[in-house]
Formats: C-alpha cells, structure tokens, sequence
C-alpha cells in the first residue's frame, strides 16, 4: 500500500482517486479549488465516432466506454448515488450524407432529421452516449468522502523533481510529500510544469427546458437534455485562459441552437458556462510515468470520455509495471523530426 497524493481535483484526478483507493492505497487529493475544474461544466458526451476520433485515440476511448457501467456501478456502491448513463440516446447530424464514413463498422442505425423543410440525416454510433457530469463530479466526491480521501485546497506552485522522481510538491500553504503522485492539473498543467499544454476555452449555456428527448451532435451546435433544461454547447476558443462568458461566445451559441431549433426563440437561459479544455499541440492526451510519478492531462474535448480508462492506467501501472504508451507519452513533443 502506498502513500498517494493526486493533484487536481477535475474528472481524472477524483476518478484516479477513487480507483487506486479501491485499491488498497492510502489517497489524499490536492486542488486549489473544487469549483474550478473544467470538469463541472462539460457536456458529458460520451462520444468518440461522433467525435470523429482515429487511430491510438479511438481504441483507447473504446477501451473507456466499455469501463464506464462498471464504473459508474462501484461509484453507486461506495456513495450511494447513481449517475445515469444515457447510451443510445445520442444522434449525431449530418447535413450532407456524403461526409457520413461508410465504412464506419460502429454505424447503430440512421434516420431523418428535419429541422424546418430541410431533411438532414442522423447517424447512432454502437456504445455512444451522455451522462450529467455534474451529478458524475458530486457522487465521485461523495464516494471519496465516504472513503475517507481527504482533499486539501492548496496552489502547488511548484514541483520538485529529481531527474524522474518527483520530491516535493510545493503549495502556498504546506509542501507535501508523498511515496507517488498523480499529476491531474488540466489545463493549468502548461504552466505549473512547462509542458506543451494550453487551454482551449469553451463556452456553453443551460436553457430552462428540455427542448429534445436525445442529444442532437451536429457541426453548428450540440445539445444535451438534463433534468428540465438543456445544456448547448460549445465554443472552442484555443490559448484563451481568460474568465468569463462573451457576447460572442454566447451568440455563437444561441445562432447555433436557433439553427436547430428556430421555435425556441423565447426560451430563457438559465445559466450560462465556461471552462478550459486541456490541450496539447496534436490533440493527443499526456499519460506519461515517472519513477514515483504519474502526469495525466491534455484530455482536451473527451475527458469526461477518458476519465475510467484513464484511472485504470494509474491503477495498473501501481500494480505492475508502467505500462509503455507512446503516443500519449511525454517524449513525443521532445523528438527532434
Ligand atoms: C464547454 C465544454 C464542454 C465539454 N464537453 C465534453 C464532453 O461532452 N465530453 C467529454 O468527454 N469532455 C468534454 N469536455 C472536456 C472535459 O471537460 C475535459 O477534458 C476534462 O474536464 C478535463 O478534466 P481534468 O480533470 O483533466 O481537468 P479539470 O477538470 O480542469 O481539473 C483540473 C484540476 O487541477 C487543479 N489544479 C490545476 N493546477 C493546480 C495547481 N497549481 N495547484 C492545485 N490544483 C491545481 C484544478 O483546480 C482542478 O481541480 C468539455 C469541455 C468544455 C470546456
């Protein structure tokens, strides 16, 4: 059993948390605001063909949505809460029948989608779905608390390192040590660490209603139903880190919902959202290992999507050896062509 300290308290550092605590180790988590991960704010897609994801990416998102039931099920066992996981139920809209890959094997079944006259086709991929990532984040929480995982609120400031061990993190209130750590900082890792990781922003807004029974992914908009409303999204502003809604991004929006859904003009907003995807120059995730040490960022657009398999690799590489990933590796961006 070892001691664990995890660093970010998103997605992918409760998720870790929790896995590698079922596991026997002893976890503490560190994050300089629970209200602040992009984590709380996402869309909740579970969605890598609509997505249009390839190669190493695609399996080890397939890999993540076969973990998911199993995942959200010992999540209902240790808290109590269960987070509804909606497969099925996502359309992803296609204009032009042409830009659908035929040979796409994950094709579920295709049918009409008519936004006024306009007939557009609407495509279900195998084991695609959605969940509420808000209600995936409260029971996380809630299941950590039941295991006794404390979660401190500090700023690590910075990481010190000895060649590939880490020694210290050190925060504004404490330095912490620990026998591993799991580095989960999001789109913040750029700058507590220097690695190639930015943020891409994203904007999204919730409408007072439920508007549609299904998530509708199409190339203007996107929107997912939630208990009551409707969450559009999103915007996509690349190496912007600055807080806030903007007309803009709002516009951007709601022209994209109007395009959809032009009945809707008198819906109200319930709230609008904003949040950093992390990022990385090829659009690959970093899940890279060090001799104590495990950097999980760069989930950009699919962290809620990575999150499962992304734990399981923590878990695995604790228990054996770290597992060698290549195109998720550090290394990758240091390569001279
Ligand atoms: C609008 C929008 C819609 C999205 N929709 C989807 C979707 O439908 N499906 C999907 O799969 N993904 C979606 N994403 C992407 C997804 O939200 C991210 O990939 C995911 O949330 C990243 O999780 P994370 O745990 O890596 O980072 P975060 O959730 O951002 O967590 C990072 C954590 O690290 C902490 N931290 C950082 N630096 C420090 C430090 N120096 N000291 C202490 N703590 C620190 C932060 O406080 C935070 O707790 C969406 C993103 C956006 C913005």
């Amino acid at each position: 059993m070892a001691r664990i300290l995890v660093l970010g308290s998103g997605i992918v550092g409760l998720c870790c948390a929790f896995r590698l605590s079922l596991d026997g180790h002893s976890v503490k988590v560190i994050t300089k605001s629970i209200s602040d991960p992009t984590s709380w704010v996402a869309g909740g897609m579970l969605a890598p063909f609509s997505e249009g994801l390839s190669g190493e990416l695609l399996n080890l998102s397939i890999k993540s949505l076969e973990l998911y039931p199993a995942f959200l099920d010992a999540i209902y066992q240790t808290s109590g809460q269960r987070v509804e996981l909606h497969k099925d139920g996502l359309l992803r809209l296609f204009l032009d029948k042409s830009a659908i890959d035929e040979s796409q094997h994950y094709i579920n079944q295709r049918e009409d989608f008519f936004i006024n006259e306009t007939r557009l086709t609407a495509v279900s991929f195998k084991n695609e779905g959605y969940l509420d990532p808000t209600s995936f984040m409260r029971a996380l929480l809630s299941s950590l608390s039941r295991l006794s995982i404390k979660i401190i609120t500090d700023k690590i400031i910075s990481v010190e390192r000895d060649n590939s061990k880490i020694l210290r993190l050190i925060g504004i209130k404490d330095i912490y040590s620990a026998d591993y750590f799991v580095l989960c900082p999001g789109a913040w890792a750029g700058e507590l660490l220097q690695i190639p990781v930015f943020p891409t922003k994203g904007q999204a807004l919730l409408l007072e209603t439920t508007v549609y029974p299904k998530t509708l992914y199409s190339d203007f908009a996107y929107i997912i139903p939630r208990e009551n409303l409707t969450y559009v999204g999103a915007t996509s502003e690349p190496k912007d880190f600055t807080k806030g809604n903007t007309i803009g991004g709002i516009l951007k929006l709601i022209e994209g919902f109007l395009k959809l859904f032009p009945e809707h003009k008198n819906l109200k907003v319930s709230k609008t959202l904003y949040g950093f995807r992390p990022s990385t120059p090829d659009g690959l995730p970093i899940i890279d290992f060090g001799e104590n040490f495990a950097l999980l960022t760069g989930h950009h657009r699919n962290g809620i999507l990575l999150a499962p398999v992304s734990a399981e690799i923590v878990s695995n590489a604790l228990s054996s050896k770290a597992p060698k990933l290549e195109a998720f590796s550090l290394n990758r961006f240091l390569k001279t062509p």
